[in-house]
């Protein structure tokens, strides 16, 4: 679409451009040069103003009527809405890119057109220009951070919960594996002394048989509650599989990890799930424990637990085996 210079009726635009971010504490009289080489742009509701596809040599000072802001793409929910006497455009025509987002007209709109030119032109002739600039342009970067920070914590909140086990609350497999690859190969040195748990209710398929599902889920909340009430905050509880979990004790020496394998392995036999008001028969747990050891890498490590867990099943169950 065509920009229409002003025909002589500029000045009767002059209360609308005082309101302006732009000229804020500029007379408009001394900048009457570059605003007749300014132009008139009208916008019809819907129409794409501003896009990253297209090169832009303009800013846009919206007069009359309103313009959303998008990224991504020109569809999807606006990240700013702008009205008059705002505008747009101005860091394509700085830097010389294309436009960083889509600006599209909400309602008709009535634009002022300033060309590259003309606004460096102005720049260099207004100091108060120049300034008012630079604040509508820190605006836009602390704008833009906040979104970063929004979105960044709407990421961290979905992380979050694709990284927790539905039943229990606990940190779920994703989460482990997510941690055995941010671990492996590294040495784990900077944890030690490092211990951890791995255990399994025992006979829980017959439980489940006797009891029905629905007892078993609520015994698997109990006992992972027990877990998680049971150690200290720096350690970490995770549900590896069905009615297996694993412990994690960062800084935790044999004996202290042994202890804590006890002190597991009690609750959940004292512990009692509630199906409503009646108390479910109770269920024990077999545990293998293992400590990190110099070169040993964090799949050697789970692996060798889960021998160990296997041993305690052996062993007759509701008991602990250490690993060699
Ligand atoms: P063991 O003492 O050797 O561990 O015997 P087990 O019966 O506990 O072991 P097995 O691996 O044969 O069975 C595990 C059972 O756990 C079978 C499965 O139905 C049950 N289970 C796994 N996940 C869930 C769950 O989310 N809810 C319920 N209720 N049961 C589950
Ligand atoms: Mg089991
Ligand atoms: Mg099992």
């Amino acid at each position: 679409m065509r920009a229409e210079n002003f025909s002589g009726d500029l000045h009767s635009l002059f209360p609308r451009l005082e309101q302006a971010e732009l000229f804020r504490d500029v007379p408009l009289s001394s900048l009457r040069f570059f605003l007749d080489r300014c132009a008139e742009q009208r916008f019809v509701a819907g129409q794409v103003i501003l896009s990253p596809d297209i090169h832009n040599e303009r800013m846009y000072l919206v007069l009359d009527g309103n313009v959303s802001v998008h990224l991504g793409d020109s569809q999807s929910a606006p990240i700013a809405e702008l009205g008059p006497g705002e505008c747009m455009g101005e860091m394509s025509v700085f830097d010389g890119k294309n436009p960083s987002a889509w600006v599209v007209a909400t309602t008709d709109c009535q634009t002022l057109v300033i060309e590259r030119d003309t606004l460096w032109a102005m720049i260099n002739f207004s100091h108060g220009v120049a300034r008012n600039l630079l604040y509508l342009l820190s605006r836009r970067i602390r704008s833009g951070n906040l979104s970063m920070v929004v979105v960044q914590k709407e990421r961290d909140q979905q992380q979050e919960v694709a990284n927790q086990d539905g039943l229990t609350g606990l940190q779920n497999r994703r989460w482990l594996d997510a941690l055995v690859l941010r671990l492996r190969g590294r040495a784990l040195e900077e944890f030690a002394p490092l211990s951890l748990i791995m255990l399994d209710v025992d006979h829980f398929k017959s439980f489940n048989d006797r009891f029905g599902h629905a007892a078993g889920d609520m015994v698997l909340k109990t006992v992972a509650q027990c877990l998680r009430n049971s150690v200290r905050p720096q350690d970490r509880v995770a549900r590896y599989g069905g009615e297996e979990f694993l412990v994690l004790l960062p800084n935790t020496p044999r004996q202290a990890a042994m202890q804590i394998a006890e002190r597991l392995r009690a609750r959940v036999e004292a512990a009692e799930a509630m199906d409503g008001e009646f108390a479910l028969p109770r269920v024990t747990i077999s545990l293998g424990v293992v400590h990190w050891t110099q070169g040993c890498i964090i799949e050697q490590l789970v692996l060798r637990a889960d021998e160990a867990l296997y041993q305690a099943k052996k062993n007759g169950r509701n008991c602990i085996v250490e690993a060699e």
